[in-house]
């Protein structure tokens, strides 16, 4: 966690963090099991020595983690529901095949690729869980709520404030438009070059969809205790460098195992 702080690059960070190897933090799950808050993170940053205009894209994404926490705490168990309005054009509540583990396969390469590494590492880019809250619920048509649990069952950053309110805001039902992306935002964002799928369209065609893509249509009960039968998990690790404010090298690695023992209680 120290280490993963002193790489903290507010600069970088804010012009490269929409990017799948953008300079983002990798701090979430410590904040979320509470390892470290959100505060300290904002006196270590203020403290490096940057003028306030330069860290601000930073202190702006830890005060989301913080508005979400306080919609809760003024919303109660009223945050698992509709929190502004219903979510627009519901057309099931179940969860595409498509993005569960047994069955990987949206046809979207960057998707698809993120997916898999998830399911190995329990951590997904903002921007990606961006986009697959969106392929759910906006254009596969499902309610926010099962594919929302689906998700938090795989974070290692598991939090069901910045959870809930974030696919509530995907789907329309916090916020005042649903969220979409095209093939083209895809391919820049993920780095990919996948052309000619049902994606690659313009945003008018894209919300206009009439019909749901072949890829979305066979859906599922994700069945919570059918999920809970993996005790290994790896450890995700991204290692970052910098040299005249630029990222140097950025590599993804699995560098310690943990191991679940069954027969000790655990606590969630
Ligand atoms: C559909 C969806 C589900 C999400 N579920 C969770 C979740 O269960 N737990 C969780 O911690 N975050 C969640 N987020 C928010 C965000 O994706 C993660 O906090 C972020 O990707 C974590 O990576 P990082 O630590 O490298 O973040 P950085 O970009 O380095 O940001 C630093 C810290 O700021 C906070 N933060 C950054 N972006 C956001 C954001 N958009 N919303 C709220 N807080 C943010 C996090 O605490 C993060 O660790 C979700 C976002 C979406 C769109």
């Amino acid at each position: 966690m120290e280490r993963r702080i002193q790489t903290v690059n507010p600069i970088l960070y804010a012009s490269s963090r929409n990017y799948i190897d953008g300079a983002v933090s990798l701090l979430s799950p410590y904040i979320a099991r509470g390892f470290i808050s959100t505060k300290q993170i904002f006196d270590y940053v203020s403290n490096l020595g940057f003028k306030p205009y330069q860290i601000t894209k930073f202190v702006q994404e830890l005060t989301w983690r913080d508005y979400f926490q306080e919609v809760w705490r003024n919303k109660g168990d009223l945050l698992f529901q509709d929190l502004k309005h219903p979510q627009p054009n519901v057309k099931h509540t179940k969860i595409p095949k498509a993005i569960l583990k047994s069955s990987l396969g949206t046809g979207i390469s960057g998707i698809d690729r993120e997916l898999l590494d998830f399911y190995e590492n329990g951590y997904l880019h903002n921007h990606v869980r961006m986009y697959i809250a969106s392929l759910v619920c906006n254009l596969s048509g499902a309610y926010w709520k099962l594919p929302s649990q689906w998700m938090y069952y795989h974070l290692l950053d598991a939090d069901l404030a910045s959870n809930t309110c974030s696919w509530q805001w995907v789907s329309g039902s916090f916020s005042s438009k649903k969220y979409f992306a095209n093939q083209e935002n895809i391919n820049k964002y993920l780095k990919t070059n996948d052309q000619n799928t049902f994606l690659d369209l313009s945003y008018e065609e894209l919300m206009n969809l009439k019909e749901i893509p072949k890829e979305f249509l066979e859906l599922s009960d994700f069945d919570l205790s059918n999920a809970f039968n993996s005790t290994k998990q790896w450890f995700y690790d991204k290692k970052v460098q910098f040299e005249n404010n630029k990222i140097t090298t950025i590599f993804a690695d699995s560098y310690e195992r943990l191991e679940l023992d069954p027969n000790l209680p655990i606590c969630i």
